[in-house]
């Protein structure tokens, strides 16, 4: 089996890829070792992304918008407050001109959406069910070889297979990593106070809350709750009801009384990014190139942004008729995503240790930034169009 670019990962960043690449009549392979064109819950349960307008837009081009918009929820603001000083801030899309700064969406809609327009295209070959085991690559292609024995040689080789990437390891590709000795407890809960189309993000003592709002249901909110792992771990074994008094005395009672609204998830919190985002003919995009702090919900778009660079640079080279596997272009891709992940790391960085210190005079420090953002309106018009992706 040869196909001009073979996709390990069929996560949002594989199969989106996939799907760009296919539309462009470009013969790709996407493999998953999991069913995810068939995991599809309904409800829809767990993970959730707030997409910025620049992801919106990359998923208008994919023609899979529609789909992903009517169960997605608007946003026209972002409330972050500090629960260990007095200080609060408040973005609104109307001070960059704009009617919303994002949605709120399960990430299974958008793999759902992905992977019913997929299923249209006889140029992407879909394989489930089926984990990398070895990659070899040489002057004329790449090869790899599934756990059951599939042999798969492509012209390129995409390393999309998130946060513990087998592409990466096997392409030697060199990573920076460390741990936030964080968790992520994942839910969703009924408020008593609606949101109205906030998002809004609490930094605590213990680690960041975010409670955005959901579609699905009225008064729905998603809740990412990122937290020191031991207060963590005893989080998890406190019944539910006692669970969400701790929420609501974190979140200073805010919403009113909070009722969760399916099972809890949790995630380890890790940073990690890859030194290099290619060598020979593999190339890294989404978490397997960067995986950063949930708490500004940038991780995905970041992922949807490398994926529409990439996919750009590879159909102009194919309209041409040209091999598609070219340094320069790799190097051209490299060049252009690597520094949007360093900054966002960094940005996340000074997120973790400014708010996740005790120390009196960071505290203090942390009030008055907010409060000098808050005034400095050029600082904060860039800061609101960074959380909506469109500097
Ligand atoms: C709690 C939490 C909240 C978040 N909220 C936001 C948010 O609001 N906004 C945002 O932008 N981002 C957010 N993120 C980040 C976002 O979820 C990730 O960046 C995104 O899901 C990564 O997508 P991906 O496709 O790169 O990787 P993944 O979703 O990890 O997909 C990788 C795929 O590769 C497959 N795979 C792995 N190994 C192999 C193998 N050897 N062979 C074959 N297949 C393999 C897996 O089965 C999987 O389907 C959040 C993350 C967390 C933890």
């Amino acid at each position: 089996m040869h196909y001009q670019v073979s996709i390990v990962g069929g996560g949002i960043a594989g199969a989106l890829l996939a799907l760009y690449l296919g539309r462009a009549r470009i013969s790709v392979c996407l493999i998953d070792r999991g069913h995810p064109s068939q995991d599809i819950q309904k409800p829809p349960e767990g993970k959730t992304t707030s997409l910025n307008l620049s992801s919106i837009e990359s998923l208008k081009q994919a023609g899979v918008w529609d789909f992903i918009q009517k169960d997605s929820q608007e946003f026209e603001e972002i409330h972050v407050w500090d629960s260990e000083g007095s200080s609060s801030i408040e973005f609104k899309a109307h001070e960059i001109s704009k009617q919303k700064l994002g949605v709120i969406v399960h990430n299974q809609i958008i793999l759902e959406a992905i992977f019913r327009e997929i299923k249209e295209y006889s140029s992407i070959d879909l394989i489930e069910g089926e984990s990398l085991q070895t990659l070899t690559s040489n002057e004329d292609n790449a090869s790899i070889i599934t756990e059951s024995g599939l042999n798969i040689s492509s012209d390129l080789i995409v390393g999309a297979d998130g946060s513990l990437s087998v592409v990466r390891n096997l392409s030697n590709i060199p990573i920076r990593t460390w741990s936030y000795h964080q968790l992520a407890i994942v839910s969703s809960v009924i408020t008593s106070n609606p949101l109205n189309e906030t998002a809004f993000q609490i930094f605590t003592d213990t680690g960041p809350i975010a409670l955005l709002p959901l579609s699905t249901k009225p008064n729905l909110a998603s809740l990412i709750w990122s937290t020191d792992q031991i207060y963590g771990e005893k989080l998890l074994e406190l019944e539910r009801d006692l669970l969400m008094k701790e929420l609501r005395l974190k979140t200073e009672d805010r919403f009113g009384a909070l009722t969760l609204d399916e099972d809890i998830k949790s995630f380890p919190l890790n940073q990690l990014h890859a030194k290099k985002f290619f060598k020979d003919r593999s190339i890294l995009v989404g978490d397997s190139a960067h995986t950063i702090h949930p708490l500004a919900g940038q991780g995905l778009n970041l992922g949807i942004a490398d994926v529409r660079e990439l996919s750009e640079l590879v159909i102009s080279k194919n309209r041409y008729g040209k091999n598609i596997y070219d340094r320069e272009m790799l190097r051209t891709y490299s060049k252009r995503r690597e520094p949007e992940s360093y900054k966002m790391i960094a940005l996340m960085e000074a997120f973790k240790r400014g708010f996740g210190s005790d120390n009196p005079w960071i505290k203090m420090g942390r009030n008055l930034a907010f409060g000098f953002a808050d005034k400095a309106k050029p600082l904060k018009k860039r800061l609101i169009k960074e959380a909506a992706g469109i500097i």
